[in-house]
């Protein structure tokens, strides 16, 4: 295998695997150039996965991989985003699927055994990408926390604030700046999504591992209708697409999800497969890559990042 050197999760909100309907999902009635040229002129659909559940370009490999972790109810964002972050079956763990936010019980293991807390404890740098307006220690940040800070804080990675969004050294969870200029209540400087993606690698060719997450594909999804979905997947599309222009060679860029939502426009979280999009080197490490719990496991495979048990077996 050639292990890359780097590696940058894009978590994405609320983004399942649906069947092609273009009446209902966005993947199906949305033009998405940048998403078929990585997938070799397939989409995230599930009439265009093959008999193992994926799509394999010559680019990127998707992955369909099960959110459900053989739990029943419908996933959430809580434990979804605990289990791909920590690759451990945070569902079962808790009891039931939990969310929007990652329950009290479940943060002491999220913040020891995710993926930036395993690369920092083998000596890699990590960084976590998001601006978030109240950056820098102000607690209200935690009062119903999404895992992705909770993970950024338990490495000192939520450092990234307003200052740093508007000198070009992070990126707004919404990609573009639409919602600083509603949250700060004046006018800011305003970026593409192709902008914003070259930001991105920028950080990312800046440490070994990083992290970033955006959550208005499952705020779409939530609002239901076609038109709010389509609005969603074409930003994620244009962002994605520079995203893997933009990214260094030595970097393996993985996309993925927590649960579905957005691919089915009638409104709410569904039990489908989420797609695990994986571009660069290292994709061998995704070989076994079958549920959410996989992908924290696979990426630190792919970076050469064992657990300490087999670490002490060395
Ligand atoms: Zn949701």
């Amino acid at each position: 295998m050639i292990h890359p050197r780097r590696a940058l999760l894009v978590f994405v909100d609320g983004v399942g695997i649906g069947e092609g309907d273009a009446a209902h999902n966005p993947f199906a009635a949305a033009p998405l150039p940048g998403i078929e040229r990585l997938l070799g002129g397939r989409r995230p659909v599930r009439e265009h996965l093959d008999g193992d559940g994926r799509i394999v370009s010559e680019r990127a490999v998707l992955i369909a991989a099960d959110a459900t972790m053989g739990v029943e109810g419908t996933p959430q964002s809580g434990t979804g985003q605990t289990a791909l972050l920590t690759g451990r079956n945070a569902a079962a763990e808790y009891g039931r699927h939990f969310g929007p936010w990652v329950p009290t019980d479940l943060r002491p293991m999220l913040a020891r055994e995710n993926l930036l807390r395993r690369a920092a404890d083998a000596g890699r740098t990590t960084s976590f990408a998001n601006a978030y307006p109240l950056a820098g220690g102000d607690p209200r940040i935690f009062r119903r926390p999404a895992a992705p800070p909770l993970v950024a804080q338990s490495v000192g990675a939520l450092v990234r604030g307003a200052a740093e969004l508007f000198a070009g050294d992070a990126v707004a969870s919404s990609i573009t700046h639409e919602r600083w200029t509603e949250h700060l209540g004046h006018e800011v400087p305003q970026v593409t999504a192709e902008d914003a993606a070259r930001t991105l690698a920028r950080i990312a060719g800046g440490a070994d591992v990083t992290l970033f997450a955006h959550y208005d594909t499952d705020y779409s999804g939530h609002r239901g209708g076609l038109d709010a979905g389509l609005a969603a997947v074409a930003k994620l599309d244009r962002f994605l697409a520079a995203l893997a222009d933009a990214i260094p060679p030595d970097l393996l860029l993985v996309v993925s999800s927590d649960h579905g939502n957005l691919e089915d426009a009638r409104g709410g979280h569904t039990r489908n497969p989420v797609p695990v999009i994986i571009l660069g080197p290292g994709r061998e490490a995704f070989a076994e890559v079958r549920a959410i719990t996989d992908v924290a496991p696979a990426i630190l495979n792919a970076l050469h990042i064992h657990p300490p048990r087999e670490a002490e077996k060395d």
